[in-house]
């Protein structure tokens, strides 16, 4: 059975299984994007922040050289930092990340967040990350760029070619109910941490009145966020291990991972899981071949509680020190 797409409002093909690229190391992030594309995988999610993109880009191409896809049968989505969202800075920044991946149009280019922070010359530093000076410890500054401008400047990115569709993330519904009112281009998709112990059902239901695809990240909770939002992780046990999912997966023959995945991707939302091991990149792309009935959609989504791992004007205690 093939990995199946959905539509987004412009009539593009956007695949619902695709491969996160956060926190994958430069060294090993050609070898993994080729490794993913050789398996079935045509969505590549990846940032300017994550700071890998020449790397993926060098596995994108390596992947089309010997003939297993093309250009056009890969989603390839990149994202705008927060350094950049001053409109004189959002075309030169979607060409940095088009140079760095080697293509010359990008599928998805999102707004990655709607916080702008101080512009940092990428001859300085690339990526620039959080802090102006680019210490872990370092003072944030915001800068005057409200989302509308940046989003006039990403509808350009639209009317230039370099980008066929523009998309947020990180959005609460008052501030889309808000974009769409003065977009005039309107966003395709929305990317948003989601998972059980976070459905958001509100959300995606506005996200879907609007038309606007959903995908979610960090599908499998609390794992990725060892380490950064670890006061919150020890609320909550592993995804994985969870009762209610460990019995559904075993009813399956699935794996937890793949009832998790499947959970979203059964609603239309689409998921993005990282995975260096290619056993886990094969069984997270088989996650639609799982069925799930309605009973087990049902006992999932009881898992809600509303335990949310990424929240960087909330958990980063130095953006409310220098606001
Ligand atoms: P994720 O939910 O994909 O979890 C990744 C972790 O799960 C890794 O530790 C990996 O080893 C483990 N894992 C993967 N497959 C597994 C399997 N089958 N069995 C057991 N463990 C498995 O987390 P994520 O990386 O936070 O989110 C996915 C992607 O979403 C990112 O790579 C990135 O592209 C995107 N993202 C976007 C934003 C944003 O602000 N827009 C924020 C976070 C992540």
């Amino acid at each position: 059975m093939a990995n199946k797409n959905v539509e987004l409002a412009s009539g593009d093909q956007y695949p619902l299984t695709g491969l996160g690229l956060w926190k994958v190391p430069q060294d090993a992030c050609a070898e993994l994007v080729y490794t993913a594309l050789k398996l079935g995988y045509r969505l590549l999610d990846g940032a300017a922040d994550y700071g890998n993109e020449v790397q993926a880009g060098e596995g994108l191409a390596r992947a089309i050289k010997e003939g297993i896809v093309s250009r056009e049968e890969v989603t390839v989505v990149s994202k705008l930092w927060n350094t950049y969202h001053a409109a004189e800075h959002v075309e030169a920044a979607c060409r940095r990340s088009l140079k760095d991946w080697g293509v010359d149009y990008f599928d998805v280019y999102y707004i990655h967040m709607p916080i702008s922070l101080k512009y940092v010359d990428p001859e300085t530093r690339y990526p620039p990350g959080w802090s102006y000076d680019g210490t872990p410890t370092g003072k944030l500054e915001l800068e005057d760029s409200p989302y509308h401008q940046t989003w006039a400047a990403m509808e350009r990115l639209v009317d230039l070619g370099l980008v066929k569709n523009i998309a947020i993330s990180n959005m609460a519904g008052a501030m889309i109910a808000d974009l769409m009112r003065y977009a005039r281009i309107k966003p395709a998709v929305l990317q948003v941490e989601l998972h059980p112990y976070l459905a958001q059902p509100n959300l995606v239901r506005l996200a879907q009145a609007f038309n606007i695809h959903v995908t979610a990240y960090s599908s499998f909770g609390p794992v990725s966020w060892v380490g950064i939002s670890d006061a919150v992780v020890a609320k909550c046990e592993p995804l994985f291990t969870h009762p209610v999912v460990v019995k559904i997966a075993s009813s399956y023959n699935a794996t937890a991972a793949q009832v998790i995945l499947r959970w979203a991707t059964k609603k239309g939302i689409s998921v993005i899981p990282k995975s260096s091991s290619e056993a886990r990149l094969k069984e997270n792309l088989d996650n639609e071949k799982v069925e799930l009935s309605e009973d087990d959609l049902q006992a999932i989504d009881d898992l809600d509680v509303g335990l949310r791992f990424a929240d960087p004007a909330g958990i980063d205690p130095r953006l409310a020190m220098y606001a």
